[in-house]
């Protein structure tokens, strides 16, 4: 997947319209299309790296900021209090559809594991 063709880097880059909640220099956030929980987002690293091996790719100070940015729209959404799930689907075993590096905020209801 080549960046020119990732749906993410498009998101990012502004040429495909998403529900952005959250937007800052390395880091975006938005609802995911097909939400799974009442507060479903995605936050991705504006920098296109396709999943967990590729994340060295990535500055330090941008890979914390996911986590930041996660936490930051959860409190944004109201489910801080409630609690909420952060989850990377990483290659097939987990289901991963797109391969642009993205961490799944979910809350507003009680989320099970997996
Ligand atoms: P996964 O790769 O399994 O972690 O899931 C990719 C997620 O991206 C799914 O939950 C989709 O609903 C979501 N998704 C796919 N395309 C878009 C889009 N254009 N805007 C927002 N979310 C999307
Ligand atoms: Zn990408």
């Amino acid at each position: 997947m080549s960046e020119t063709d990732c749906i993410f880097c498009k998101i990012a880059r502004g040429e495909i319209d998403a529900e952005v909640v959250h937007d800052e220099d390395d880091v975006l956030a938005f609802h995911d299309l097909n939400s799974k929980a009442p507060v479903h987002v995605l936050v991705i690293p504006r920098q296109h790296v396709a999943n967990l091996e590729e994340i060295g790719d990535l500055p330090d100070a941008v890979v914390k900021r996911l986590f930041e940015v996660s936490s930051l729209v959860a409190g944004k959404l109201g489910v801080t209090e409630g609690g909420y799930a952060v989850r990377v689907n990483n290659g097939r075993d987990a289901g991963q559809e797109v391969f642009h590096l993205h961490m799944h905020v979910m809350g507003g209801r009680k989320l099970g594991m997996p």
